[in-house]
Parts: structure tokens; sequence; C-alpha cells
């Protein structure tokens, strides 16, 4: 291997390549270290250089020379994916986009823009070109690329009005870069965007992305106090299906998770309170105000634009999806947590069962998600972590119950999925990366198409512990 590496190396010299080993450790790297099971098996992964190309043909560069020395090649945006997407399991090449950071053209309702552009950044241009903003990002916004939003993500704020990303019309077009001798450039718009959004990067390298957008507002971002938990959720149900009026994000948190974990907002609540986090447009406030009013067990305790904490909380959208996780982490490492779709039409009776049986080991925190028309709650509940054992067993009793779970204690795109192969990824891949280099041991169906699913898979080529 390392004749290769040298070699595909030595071919590539002539691009921005990292040397150090500091950094090439940390372009490794993401956020695995949210799961104990995955920085169990994951923490000693490493690439064997960084290389990061500043335009398509060094994109195409990198693929021809890492094909021609058979060098595994793992792409970067950020690293902020939490289910160990970007870490290279066999080494090899990982190959940053941090310079393909353009934004090339904004139109009515749409955005063309590079892999490597941060969300923020996006959402920024768009917004002082034409008061335009993305339909929905991930909560990590500030850091996070579009691009690995697109192949790592799934959804997040916004997609309690615009849906998730997989749904059609939330990505227009991919171009893609394919891993051959002499590596295609291919777009993919409508059914085909399936082939490669959410694949890891393990087909095809995304190059340019065209987005849909919605008119940007100043969101009005709130926290509204409930005693009781089903109130709130009930509440959180009902305004996120209320037609005339737009919100940008619906959430709520279980006691005590929003005293125990949200330190700038324990000195307004108490350990019993659940707390349901919103975004609502401006023009939508007098609405807000009147459903509120109709429900006296709801109590505003935080508005963005009429503020009189001493401390402000920050942006709201930061303590939902996995910054809920991030949050309680930092607090209590012993905590982790788990990724639930409580699906229409039981989707009530789900969150209740669930509480019912693991509650207060298994704490809600839930996010509104529309799914074919309906509300739906996305579950990124937060679990004390004891053992492996049982993390799989509340796993079982998810699934057992009817909750499907995207386990993020996986590193493999089908167990952190559906757990079944996604054959539209599987049948571009073996066009797009005929010889298996692009992002190794993440697609189990690519290594063992038999693989039963009855435990982890283990990527028989990951690095070996000793090599660390
Ligand atoms: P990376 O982590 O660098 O990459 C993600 C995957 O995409 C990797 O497999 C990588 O190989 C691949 N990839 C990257 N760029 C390309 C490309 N150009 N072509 C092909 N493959 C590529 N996710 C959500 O969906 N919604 C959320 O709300 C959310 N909240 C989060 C909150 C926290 C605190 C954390 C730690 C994570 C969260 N995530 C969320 C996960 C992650 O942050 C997002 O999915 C994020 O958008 C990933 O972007 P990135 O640039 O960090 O991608």
């Amino acid at each position: 291997m390392q004749d290769r590496i040298a070699a595909a190396k030595a071919a590539l010299a002539h691009l921005d390549i990292e040397e150090k080993d500091s950094a090439i450790k940390a372009a490794s790297r993401d956020f695995f270290w949210y799961s104990p099971v995955l920085k169990d098996r994951l923490d000693h992964v490493t690439a064997d250089f960084v290389v990061r190309p500043r335009n398509e043909a060094e994109v195409i560069e990198i693929l021809k020379a890492c094909y021609a020395h058979d060098v595994p090649v793992t792409t970067r945006g950020s690293g902020t994916g939490n289910y160990g997407q970007a870490m290279p399991l066999e080494g090899g090449c990982v190959m940053h986009l941090r310079h393909m950071d353009k934004v090339r053209e904004i139109q009515p309702g749409r955005v063309i823009c590079e892999p490597g552009v941060l969300l923020k950044d996006v959402d920024a241009a768009c917004k002082d070109h034409s008061g335009q903003e993305l339909r929905m990002f991930s909560s990590t916004w500030a850091t996070a690329t579009i691009g690995g939003f697109i192949a790592g993500g799934s959804g997040g704020v916004g997609s309690c009005t615009w849906g998730s990303l997989r749904d059609l019309g939330n990505i227009i077009r991919l171009r893609v870069v394919t891993m051959e001798a002499e590596p295609r450039v291919v777009e993919f718009r409508g059914e085909e965007i399936a082939r490669v959004s959410h694949a890891y990067g393990t087909n095809g390298i995304i190059t340019e992305v065209e987005m849909p957008l919605a008119p940007a507002y100043d969101w009005v971002e709130m926290f509204v106090a409930f005693d009781n938990f089903m109130e709130a959720v009930h509440y959180t149900e009902q305004l996120a299906k209320e037609d005339g009026i737009l919100i940008k994000l619906a959430n709520i948190f279980e006691a005590p998770v929003a005293h125990d974990y949200f330190q700038r907002v324990k000195p307004h609540v108490d350990p019993g309170t659940n707390l349901v986090g919103l975004m609502v447009a401006p023009q939508s406030m007098d609405g807000f105000q009147t459903f509120t009013s109709r429900r006296p067990e709801a109590t505003v305790i935080y508005r963005s634009d009429d503020n009189n904490w001493e401390r402000g909380p920050g942006p709201v959208f930061e303590y939902g999806w996995n910054h809920t996780t991030l949050r309680a982490l930092k607090v209590d490492p012993s905590v982790t947590y788990l990724q639930v779709r409580f699906g229409y039409p039981n989707h009530i009776e789900l969150i209740e069962q669930m509480r019912d049986a693991l509650s207060p080991e298994v704490l809600h925190h839930l996010e509104a998600l529309r799914e074919n028309g309906k509300v739906i709650f996305a579950g990124l509940s937060l679990v004390k972590f004891t053992t492996e054992e049982r993390l799989n067993e509340i796993v079982k009793i998810h699934e057992d119950a009817g909750a499907m779970v995207f386990n993020p204690h996986r590193y493999t795109l089908e167990e952190g999925g559906r757990q079944s192969v996604d054959d539209r990824q599987l049948a571009f891949k073996k066009e797009s990366d005929p010889k298996g280099l692009l992002n190794p041991g993440k697609m189990i169906t690519w290594d063992d198409p038999d693989f039963s699913f009855d435990d982890m898979y283990a990527y028989p080529k990951l690095q070996p512990l000793t090599e660390a």
C-alpha cells in the first residue's frame, strides 16, 4: 500500500497536499465520537494524505491518479457527520473540498454552487442577492458544507415545512465525477438524484449542486414551556399542521433536558419543564399568538424579537436536531442518542408508548417533520449509555413497537439507514467506481451482498488498531 500511496502523492505533488501528521489526523475525523460504539471502533482511523482540489479539473486529476494507483479516496466537506461518514476506514487519500466554495449563480427560486461552500455562506449570498435562503439546512449551518449536507445529511431546520432532502424537488441538480481510469462528469436531476444523494461519496464526487430557495425572513425564534410533555407534543403537532402559519423549526425537549443540558435556558425553567423550540416567520406572528393564546398550557418564555434574558440563548436552531446531543454530551459525557422515525399515523401513540417504556433512561427530543403531506416526528432521543447490549435492546424495543431507527452507532449506509440495499446507489457504484475505491467500507452491499444485518458489520479492511 505504501508504494501505491507514494506514487499517487508524487503524481499529485503540484496540488495543495497536506503533509503534517497532526493535520492529516484531524482531517480524517468527524463527529463519529458522538457514539461510544463508533468511538471504540474508529478512533484510530487515519488517512495517508490529504489533498485539497481547487476546482473540478483537480478533482478529476485526483480521482484519476488514485484510480491508477489503487488508492482509496474519502471525500470531506467539513467533517461534521455524526455517523463516521467522512472517516477513511482503509486510509489512503482524504479529498478535502474546502477550496471549492464558490456560489456561482442565484436566480429566483434556485442557487448553483460548488460543494465546499458552507451552508451559512450560501444563505448569506442568497439573502444579499435577492432576499432568498435555502429551504432547509442542517443545524451545523455555521460549519457544514452544502455538498456534505447532500451526501451525508438528511434534512433539518426547514424540514417541518419542506420535508427531507430526499423528497422530490428538494435537490434540483447534482454534477458528479466518477472514479474510473478516465473519470466522467455526469449530471443528475429528478429521479436520478437518489443515486448519489446521501451516498456518503461512495459512488461519485459532487462538484456542483443546484438547490431550490425560499424567501428569506428574519425568523422569530422562541421557546415555549409546558408542564405536561404530551401537551407539548400535541401543541407542536397542531402548530406544524396550521396551514397559514409559516414555521421553519418546531421541536420538543422532554423534561429535564432543557434544565439539565441547556445552560443559558436553565435559569428560566424548572427540572419539570418540557420545552418547545420554534422559528416562526414574522408575518405569521399574529396567527401564532392567537394559536398560542387558545392553549393556556403553553407559556412563551423567550422571543428573539422581544428578549429580556440577561444572557440570550443564541440561535434556537442550535438547540435542535443534533445540537441537542452535543449540548447534553458537554454536560454529561455518558449521554448518547438514537435517530428514530415516529411515522404517520401512529406517531403520537408510539411517542407515548416509548416514553412509558423507557423514560428517563431515554428522554424524548422530537423534531416536527413533514412527510408525504403529513406532520410526523423525527426523534433524536437522548439515551443514558450503559452498555452496547443495552443500547441494542433499546433499539429493538423501538423497532418491535414499529418505530424505525436510523442507527447512529453504525458507520455503513445500510445500517444507519433503512437496513436494506439501495439498488439505485449500488447499480451506480458498479458503473462509477468499478474498483470500489470511494469511501470504502461504507456500503455493505458492495462488499457482501448476502449480509444478514443480524450483527454490526465489521469492515474487513478497517485499519488495524496496531497501525494507529
Ligand atoms: P462531511 O461530514 O464532511 O461529509 C459527510 C459525508 O458526505 C461523508 O460521507 C463525505 O465523504 C461525503 N461528502 C462530502 N462532500 C461530498 C461531495 N462533494 N461529494 C460526495 N460526497 C461528499 N445532519 C442533518 O442532516 N441535519 C441536521 O440538522 C444535523 N445536525 C447536526 C448537528 C451536529 C451538532 C452535528 C455534529 C451533526 C449534525 N448533522 C446533521 C450531521 C452533519 O453535520 C450534516 O449532515 C452536515 O451537513 C454534513 O456536512 P459536512 O460538510 O460536515 O460533511
